[in-house]
């Protein structure tokens, strides 16, 4: 099943030109989930892969650059005539701010509306994985960090092995690996060991927290935010926020597998701050607006950093080999949808 991470917005706290307010799309199968909907997100998504059918947002703060675009999207999919149901998570104090915003977003949806406030270090059980909250340290109010932690999954089959020990191949293949016993034999006697879930931990706004280095132990990506550079150490400690630097040293702390900062305060370009976290942590990526973050089963191979200009090519090339044409786009007609095909 594809798993990536989709950043749509990677400032903090005020807009630049180049960089669009905290908000960030994970695509699981066909789910789709958003951390944290900034003023401008859904611009943001439409300029790139389309206003996307969220399932789910989840703001992992009350501070304006991670929520304001929420009344206005859920004003345009009440437009779009959305039905499907959508759920918003938040810590406590979601309800008052929801209340609020009604005024925006009106009294009548056609679509259910869900809200739900979420306690430190509670766990939501969704098919196939969690997503559990982690309290991080960002102010008075409460603040979640939050980690998507897949099931395992059943190890491998050796299909050699079972007809070693006399099952024929066809259905009784799928019956043992569906844990069933067949003619005798028992699916832990040709299947290995579960193979673990992926996990991904996203940060939202923070200063270093012991409690997330524990909870993104080993994580497949974690996503931390980075809003200053090592200058600037004194501010971020006055305002709750990390350095570079911290986020490297926590990714470190962790053994995750990579770290990708976001979170950058427009007074860097990014790569500076990438390269202060590079230092201490090797496997440090620093995503612009509309990058990817692919996450494979281990595996398969490490999780991958797609720049939108790459994941661009990718979608007009596949559209012209569609065509039949072989030409590299250049019709004038844009993008194609990138959604079906960028995520293989
Ligand atoms: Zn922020």
């Amino acid at each position: 099943m594809d798993l990536s991470l989709f950043f749509v917005g990677t400032g903090g706290s005020v807009p630049s030109a180049r960089r669009g307010l905290p908000s960030l799309l994970l695509s699981r199968g066909g789910e789709r989930l958003l951390f944290d909907c900034g003023e401008g997100t859904q611009r943001q998504l439409l300029r790139s892969i389309g206003l996307a059918d969220v399932g789910c947002v989840l703001i992992t703060h009350f501070h304006a650059d991670h929520w304001l675009g929420l009344p206005g999207m859920l004003k345009s999919f009440a437009l779009r005539e959305r039905t499907q149901p959508l759920t918003v998570y938040g810590p406590e104090g979601l309800h008052e701010l929801m209340g609020a915003m009604r005024l925006v977003y009106g009294r009548r949806l056609p679509y259910e509306l869900a809200l739900t406030e979420l306690e430190p270090w509670e766990e939501i059980e969704r098919d196939g994985y969690k997503i559990a909250t982690v309290p991080v340290n960002h102010g008075a109010r409460a603040a979640h960090a939050y980690a998507l932690l897949e099931q395992d999954r059943p190890g491998t089959f050796d299909p050699e092995e079972a007809q070693r020990l006399g099952v024929t191949p066809g259905p009784a293949f799928g019956a043992l690996q569906r844990g069933e016993t067949v003619a005798g034999v028992r699916p832990e006697q040709v299947m290995g060991p579960a193979r673990e879930g992926r996990r991904i931990v996203i940060s939202g706004d923070t200063a270093p927290t012991q409690t997330l280095a524990v909870a993104a132990h080993a994580a497949d990506v974690l996503v931390h935010e980075a809003t200053f550079a090592e200058e600037e150490a004194e501010r971020a400690r006055e305002t709750l926020h990390s350095t570079a630097r911290q986020a490297a040293e926590l990714a470190r702390e962790a053994e995750v597998r990579m770290l990708a900062i976001t979170h950058v305060s427009a007074r860097y370009a990014g790569s500076e701050l990438r390269e202060q976290a590079r230092a201490v942590f090797a496997n440090t990526e620093a995503p612009r607006d509309f990058d990817t973050i692919e996450v494979p089963y281990p595996e398969r191979g490490p999780a991958r950093l797609v720049r939108w200009s790459e994941r661009r090519e990718r979608a007009q090339a596949a559209a012209a080999e569609a065509r039949g044409d072989g030409e590299q786009g250049g019709d004038g007609a844009g993008v194609p949808p990138v959604e079906s095909i960028a995520t293989p």
